[in-house]
């Protein structure tokens, strides 16, 4: 790809980035008076591993990912059996629909992390697809991505009752299969949305103001461990859907973007 090629993608996306999630970022100039500074990082080609799915992925460490997605798929879905049979829900949870395990790319790169299921979640069986998942997906397009690239699940796999926050039993109890889920994907980096998710992962009661915007990590259920950015859960983006909140998610996926080489450093 030209550099030409390459800046107009960039532009293309960073446009879109700003009508999606009103996060003005791209820098106009009004005359050749204010020519653009000479950036001062080299812009890399986004290759998340499922663009590529016959192609072994480099993970970091220069190691070659020569996993096939049917054997990643198929530990997923013997986890999941296991969760179905174990049911460690049934002790705090009755009264839900379907289970919500996880859904994306089991070679994913980049996993999302919430809570819970929703109302919408609990009916559907899968996760972040009402008002919340919506803007997930909106996030993740503005990212030079798509839901099928990614891997996203949650903390709990299925609704606690009136959608309230899970309990410190609930997460004991659950955590486990999380944990193993992402020792069977290997992610290079995860996204925790939301305070819940984040103080779930790193056992920390710390603010989502303190927690955000650095890179945590945490050991997966083998030991390994997973490169972990906080943000703020989309559904409080939409309660509090002003400039300055999208632009701390914008800011904290461009940590994400600037790790998995996808672009700019931010
Ligand atoms: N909120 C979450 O945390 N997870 C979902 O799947 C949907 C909403």
């Amino acid at each position: 790809m030209s550099s030409d090629d390459q800046a107009t993608r960039l532009l293309k996306q960073h446009a879109r980035t700003t009508q999606l999630l009103g996060v003005d970022f791209v820098p106009r100039y009004r005359s050749s008076i204010d020519a653009p500074p000479a950036p001062e990082t080299t812009v890399t080609e986004s290759v998340p591993r499922s663009a590529t799915p016959s192609a072994p992925g480099v993970v970091p460490g220069g190691e070659v990912d020569n996993r096939s997605r049917e054997t990643v798929q198929a530990a997923l879905d013997a986890l999941r059996a296991r969760y179905e049979a174990d049911a460690p829900h049934k002790a705090f949870v009755t009264n839900f629909t379907n289970i919500v395990f996880g859904e994306g790319d089991p070679l994913a790169r980049l996993c999302f992390i919430g809570e819970a299921p929703g109302e919408d979640e609990d009916l559907s069986g899968r996760p972040f697809v009402g008002r919340a998942g919506q803007l997930l997906d909106k996030m993740i397009v503005a990212m030079g991505l798509s839901r099928t690239q990614v891997y996203i699940c949650n903390v709990l796999k299925t609704r606690p009752p009136g959608n309230r926050t899970p309990t410190p039993d609930e997460v004991a109890a659950c955590k486990p299969y999380l944990l193993e889920q992402l020792a069977i994907i290997q992610p290079h980096a995860a996204v925790a949305l939301g305070l819940s998710a984040t103080h779930a992962l790193l056992d920390t009661t710390d603010s989502m103001a303190r927690l955000r915007s650095t890179w945590r990590e945490f050991p997966d259920a083998r030991g390994r461990m997973v490169p972990l950015m906080p943000t703020y859960h989309p559904a409080f983006l939409l309660r509090s859907y002003t400039d300055e909140n999208r632009a701390k998610v914008w800011a904290d996926l461009r940590m994400v973007m600037t790790r998995l080489g996808m672009g700019t450093k931010a």
